[in-house]
């Protein structure tokens, strides 16, 4: 079994290498759009798509990498496929739309044309220096090299990797390490079942108001002045950089926990118990489907089980004897007639925990897309004996 796994990697190119990354930008840009041109042209006349061939007849005259330039026509071809498979379903599809330069922020080598070693050599760019923070694993497969809206350059290498099967990766557990449920909570982070606390970090926080304080700034200045430019400048510096933090804390603390548990259990959350649950705290908005993609991608490397389990109730059940009573949102302590007494996270990650490991919770329930987690409650056995 192989897996695709990516790698990003910050980029320095020179002045000049800065201005040939910007023209394939523009170029491909300009082709995208003259692709997009002449494929609704010829389908309003003979109401048939070009072909992959055909569109790549039109890329040759571009003054690009003849594999960039090709990748153009291939995502061009993939849009449309989505199109056509969208508008099968009978859902509403149009086509793909014409794109300002704005909206052209990447370009991709699908094979050849790259060499990693010190320095990043592209094929028709030269030689870019490049801040390698660690090894590639497995075998190189794609490069695409992107800019970011406050103008940084960074180079995404794909690879694939191996993937171990279920019993070696049993045997490279050595020894058994214990199970965790986790509930993430309003006030701090996560409450892990063990009864650890994952607060929110001060940085995070931090970030957030300088972002905010980003929003106010830009809205005061006059539109088409040079300050309304800088303003958007610094704003798009600030959201770059709330969002590279919070991916850094989310990796450590994924990390971290498929490392020390061979088995993960989180809430199966659907979109609307999620906006519920964190319309109060936006300096993490979304991070939770992050953070649950990253306990599966890891989990499955490191051996560790990721469960996702049904999230009714999980707060009003007593975890101790099981009995139900509604709480309301203010109420932060879970005391039970039969004695429990607790806070209502540790209560919640504790009946996680029972239902991902009770009856027959035996599938993993991780998938390959991001909101995998959230596409399906599929509720596991949560009549099982309690386990704790
Ligand atoms: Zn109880």
């Amino acid at each position: 079994m192989k897996a695709t796994r990516s790698w990003r990697y910050r980029l320095y190119p020179s002045r000049p290498q800065e201005r040939e990354l910007n023209r394939y930008l523009y170029e491909c840009r300009a082709l995208w759009n003259l692709l997009l041109e002449r494929t609704k042209k010829q389908y309003g006349e003979m109401c048939k798509f070009p072909t992959r061939k055909e569109l790549y007849l039109q890329t040759k005259r571009t003054r690009i990498f003849s594999q960039v330039s090709q990748n153009v026509a291939d995502r061009l071809c993939k849009s449309i496929k989505g199109m056509r498979g969208r508008k099968k379903a009978g859902l509403k599809a149009g086509f793909p739309r014409f794109k300002p330069i704005e909206r052209m922020r990447s370009f991709t080598y699908p094979q050849f044309g790259f060499r990693l070693d010190k320095k990043l050599r592209l094929a028709g760019i030269g030689d870019i220096s490049i801040r390698k923070h660690r090894e590639i694993e497995g075998r190189l497969k794609t490069l695409t090299i992107k800019k970011t809206s406050s103008g940084k350059w960074f180079a995404v290498f794909t690879s694939e990797v191996e993937k171990l099967p279920e019993n070696a990766r049993k045997l490279s557990l050595g020894g058994e390490k214990p199970a965790v449920g986790i509930d993430l909570g309003i006030e701090s982070f996560a409450y892990l079942s063990d009864g650890k606390i994952i607060r929110n970090p001060r940085h995070l926080k931090k970030a957030a108001l300088k972002l905010k304080a980003a929003h106010k700034n830009l809205s005061k200045k006059k539109k088409g002045g040079r300050n309304r430019e800088k303003a958007k400048h610094l704003l798009a510096v600030a959201y770059e950089k709330l969002a590279n933090r919070r991916a850094d804390f989310l990796h450590k603390l994924s990390r971290t926990l498929v490392r020390g548990h061979s088995l993960i259990a989180l809430e199966k959350l659907k979109p609307a118990k999620m906006l519920k649950k964190f319309l109060s705290k936006p300096i993490l908005d979304c991070a939770w489907a992050e953070f649950a993609r990253m306990i599966c991608y890891k989990a499955e490397e490191a051996g560790c089980k990721a469960v996702f389990v049904n999230p009714a109730g999980t707060t009003s059940e007593c975890s101790r004897c099981g009995k139900s009573r509604k709480k309301k949102l203010a109420e932060r302590w879970h005391s039970c007639a039969c004695g429990a007494s607790m806070h209502r996270d540790l209560n919640a990650a504790i009946n996680i925990l029972k239902r991902a490991t009770a009856g027959t919770a035996g599938s993993n329930a991780c998938g390959e897309e991001a909101t995998a987690p959230f596409l399906s409650v599929s509720a596991l056995n949560e009549t099982g004996s309690p386990v704790l």
